[in-house]
């Protein structure tokens, strides 16, 4: 890389830390070969970086004055506003944090949400949301948050929004070196700011759970093999993400672990109204439907699968580990006379 290092500066603001936990977890290349490879300097993060206190503080205000250029804001955690819209809930080296991101921001070249709460609120805005938390340029799904609908950073975009929460590392990275390649335009956003190389898919591709889905064989009870839609909550089908595609630490997803998908990309998901291990029905029939298919459909579709569902599919769905395997193939006989089973006895 022979042009000039971009310089990324990250604030955490009112979040649980969880998305820089998530991106100290990045592999193949690690974070810091990932950062070099794509010529990104960290100007400061407070996990990262030895600055702190007054030194941190002055680094805040040059950024803010324009004293220190700033190629890549990044925000981990919702803007807390309150009390009364004062922000003193949260201070950033004496100053509300919502001040500094607000004055950082409008100089940035990019700005970028890293998680939910920072991209909608998350799980601070959630419930009462008595910290009157909210995302940069959406409160939930409202456009709006701190910046404001219309904001566009100096390089002429909204705030990127990496939703998730936490976020994974490979999102943040990609959206990092597109972002260093100059590739990443507003085209690749989708509706709610959340780049599209990782929001055009949905949790459920590629879960391993998909041939239970297929027949409607539900686990009943946590540790069950079949599809968690059903009975507990999973909401694979409505979340934009490719977690079950683009695996985390190398190997799983929520789903693989036997717990549901919480759709934590979507600006709503910490008010789900329900458990999140639950599923809301009504007459039977679960509230949630997967977001392009018309209810009468699914019930139709569901019913016949049910119906359909082989002994092994049925079996497996309720047992802790797989009890019935899949067939073979019977063997064609060399006289073509009729097919012999594993073991050689002929197949009538
Ligand atoms: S998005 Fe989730 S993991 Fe990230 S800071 Fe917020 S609560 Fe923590
Ligand atoms: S467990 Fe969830 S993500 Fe997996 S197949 Fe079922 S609905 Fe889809």
């Amino acid at each position: 890389m022979t042009s000039a290092p971009l310089r990324m500066l990250w604030i955490q603001s009112g979040g649980c830390g969880g998305c820089t936990l998530s991106l100290l977890c990045a592999e193949r290349p690690d974070l810091e070969r990932a950062l070099a490879l794509h010529g990104i300097e960290v100007l400061w993060h407070p996990a990262l970086s030895e600055a702190t206190g007054s030194e941190a503080a002055a680094l805040l205000d040059g950024a803010a004055r324009g004293e220190t250029v700033v190629d890549i804001l990044c925000v981990e955690g919702a803007v807390l506003r309150g009390p009364h819209g004062s922000g003193l809930f949260h201070r950033l080296g004496g100053v509300p944090a919502r001040q500094r991101i607000e004055r950082i921001a409008r100089r940035a070249r990019h700005v970028v949400a890293v998680g939910t709460c920072a991209a909608f609120g998350g799980i601070s805005a959630a419930g009462a949301n008595e910290l009157e938390a909210c995302g940069l340029q959406y409160e939930r799904e409202e456009p709006g948050g701190l910046l404001g609908a219309g904001f566009r950073s100096r390089a002429g975009l909204p705030v990127i929004n990496v939703a998730g929460c936490p976020t994974h590392p490979g999102w943040v990275l990609t959206t990092l070196a597109l972002i260093a390649r100059g590739e990443l335009g507003a085209g690749d956003l989708d509706e709610l700011g959340r780049p599209r190389f990782y929001a055009a898919r949905l949790a459920h591709h590629g879960c391993d759970r998909n041939e239970f889905y297929e027949f409607k064989a539900s686990a009943e009870r946590p540790g069950q093999g079949g599809c968690l839609m059903e009975h507990l909550g999973c909401k694979g089908t409505q979340a934009h993400a490719d977690c079950n595609l683009r695996l985390w630490n190398g190997e799983g997803s929520c789903t693989r672990g036997g717990y549901a998908c919480i759709r934590c990309t979507e600006p709503d998901f910490a008010d789900p109204g329900h458990g999140f291990l639950s599923t809301p029905k009504i007459a039977g029939i679960p509230v949630g439907l997967p977001l392009d298919m018309p209810k009468a459909w699914f019930v139709a579709l569901a019913s016949l699968a049910k119906a359909a569902t082989p002994e092994r599919i049925r079996v497996n769905a309720h047992a802790d580990r797989v009890l019935v395997a899949p067939r073979t193939r019977p063997r064609a006989a060399p006289d073509g006379s009729a097919a012999k089973a594993p073991g050689g006895r002929r197949r009538r």
